[in-house]
């Protein structure tokens, strides 16, 4: 009987790596080196080019889930911003399942119905709150994508 066996590797569920501009570590780079570590969640604090976006949607499309943030004013324009960034439309809506777009506006303040107060500062907002939109892609709007192309596609519209 062979009793011998290796350890279990030290596990650990959460791997970092933070972008470093100045060392030539940017968000690509920081992607590829965590994509060897075969998460099951990789989470991008942001898609700011082309060479992120592709990083972010192969993850996406050999089985990790990718959570990312990229700059837009809309959900409209996270999905144009992402088809400008992916020339392969078809994967790149294989590869979302959910856009969420959060906006926060001012709350006006409940202490004095926006007229101004010392907890507003009198300003008449007291704190924020957020506004959220989402589009979620589904089978139908992938549909959508074969038979009409990837601008067919309107988040909110
Ligand atoms: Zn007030």
């Amino acid at each position: 009987m062979n009793t011998n066996f290796a350890p279990p590797p030290p596990f650990s569920p959460r791997r970092a790596c933070w972008r470093n501009s100045s060392r030539g570590l940017d968000f690509a780079k920081a992607g590829r080196h965590l994509l060897r570590h075969d998460p099951q969640v990789l989470v991008i604090g942001e898609i700011p080019d082309e060479e992120t976006a592709n990083i972010a949607v192969r993850a996406a499309l050999t089985g990790h889930l990718v959570i990312s943030t990229l700059y837009a004013g809309s959900g409209a324009g996270v999905w144009e911003r992402l088809l400008v960034m992916c020339p392969d439309h078809h994967a790149a809506a294989s590869a979302v399942a959910l856009i969420l777009n959060q906006r926060l506006i001012r709350r006006v303040c409940a202490a004095c119905a926006g007229a101004g107060c010392e907890t507003c500062l009198h300003t008449g907002y007291h704190g924020r709150v957020p506004v959220v939109e989402w589009f979620r892609v589904d089978d139908a709007t992938r549909a959508v994508l074969r038979t009409q192309g990837a601008t067919a596609i309107r988040p909110g519209g």
